[in-house]
């Protein structure tokens, strides 16, 4: 039998679409009605995956994060929290044609990753500093 859309999978398809910000696995569990068991998540989101509805990105720490496949992968990431926020302006367009020509490549995609420090973080340093 081919693996189909369940409304488990339907619901997952739809906490990460409507989400403006990438989501952890621990997000798309908040946002679902009934708990489902850990493992069928996971199964739903690699089906999800493999149809290409939705993305992942893996963290330095091995943090995974979800975001529709409607949405380009352009994000920052605090490497304090490890907070992660997207944003959809694309910077890329130009270094694409760039890239293209210099290494006679065609590209289909890109993922941008920003890492820093988020306001947050940054406050809570100058406290520990003044302390
Ligand atoms: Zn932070
Ligand atoms: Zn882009």
């Amino acid at each position: 039998m081919k693996p189909s859309m369940t409304v488990l999978r339907k619901d997952i398809l739809h906490a990460v679409t409507v989400s403006g910000t990438p989501v952890s696995v621990k997000d798309i569990l908040g946002s679902l009605t009934a708990v489902p068991n850990l493992s069928t998540v996971y199964r739903a989101l690699a089906f999800l995956e493999s149809r290409g509805d939705i993305h992942s990105l893996t963290l330095f720490d091995g943090t995974r994060f979800f975001y529709s496949a409607e949405r380009h992968g352009h994000f920052v990431v605090c490497s304090g929290c490890r907070k992660v926020m997207g944003f959809d302006e694309c910077p890329a367009s130009g270094i694409e044609t760039d890239i293209e020509d210099r290494f006679d490549f065609r590209i289909t995609g890109h993922v941008l990753c920003f890492t820093g420090v988020c306001s947050d973080c940054r406050g809570s340093m100058v406290e520990r500093r003044s302390q």
